[in-house]
């Protein structure tokens, strides 16, 4: 699974529809400071489903609408889209078969999150179990941010013991039989 580019209109400092393409498997973003590197990665973790408006650095979870500048009037809407090259056939389930994958959120200015998979409305939760165990997710070890291996370092072995969980796949088994024990 790689990600192919991320489709960004209205959020944050992308006010104009951009896509950043990511034509290789490593790319490096540079540009001056406020340019819009780290909102590249709140975008990430935002269509993940990143509920909390702290970890996209930001009081409330309108804040990511951009919110305009001496030039431009705010807009009522954010969107996000990341395309997910899954030839390796990393992401299955109800998508099994599928060599792109589109995950796409938008807020409104009333608070209103939807989302979509390969452009059909879905739920957050569809999302997040369709990347569980993958690595993938607001807040998994794919994203590694500024302070994050201090705290792994500091972390309490129940913490880890979530990290090590999600690498060895079986988050997404521990999940199910959550689910399945409260019905
Ligand atoms: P640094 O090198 O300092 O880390 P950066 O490239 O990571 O910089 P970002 O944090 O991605 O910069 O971008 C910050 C910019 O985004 C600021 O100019 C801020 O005003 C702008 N910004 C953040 N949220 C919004 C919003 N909702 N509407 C408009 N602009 C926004
Ligand atoms: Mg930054």
């Amino acid at each position: 699974m790689r990600l192919k580019a991320i489709k960004l209109s209205g959020f944050k400092s992308f006010v104009d529809p951009t896509t950043v393409a990511f034509a290789t498997n490593m790319t490096g973003i540079v540009g001056p400071n406020g340019c819009g590197k780290s909102n590249t990665i709140d975008a990430v973790r935002w269509v993940m489903g990143e509920s909390s408006a702290k970890y996209l650095r930001g009081d409330a979870m309108t804040d990511v609408i951009f919110n305009g500048s001496s030039e431009r009037k705010p807009v009522g809407k954010a969107s996000v889209e990341l395309i997910f090259d899954n030839t390796d056939q990393t992401l299955r389930g109800e998508y099994a078969g599928y060599n792109e994958i589109s995950v796409r959120r938008q807020v409104t200015r009333d608070a209103q999150s939807l989302y979509f998979l390969n452009g059909v409305k879905c739920r957050r939760k569809d999302i997040t179990d369709l990347f569980l165990g993958t690595g993938l997710g607001p807040r998994s070890y794919a994203i590694i941010e500024q302070g994050m291996i201090s705290r792994l370092i500091e972390a309490k072995p129940e913490e880890l013991r979530v990290y090590v969980e999600e690498a060895a796949g079986i988050s997404r088994y521990k999940d199910r039989r959550r689910e399945t024990e409260n019905r």
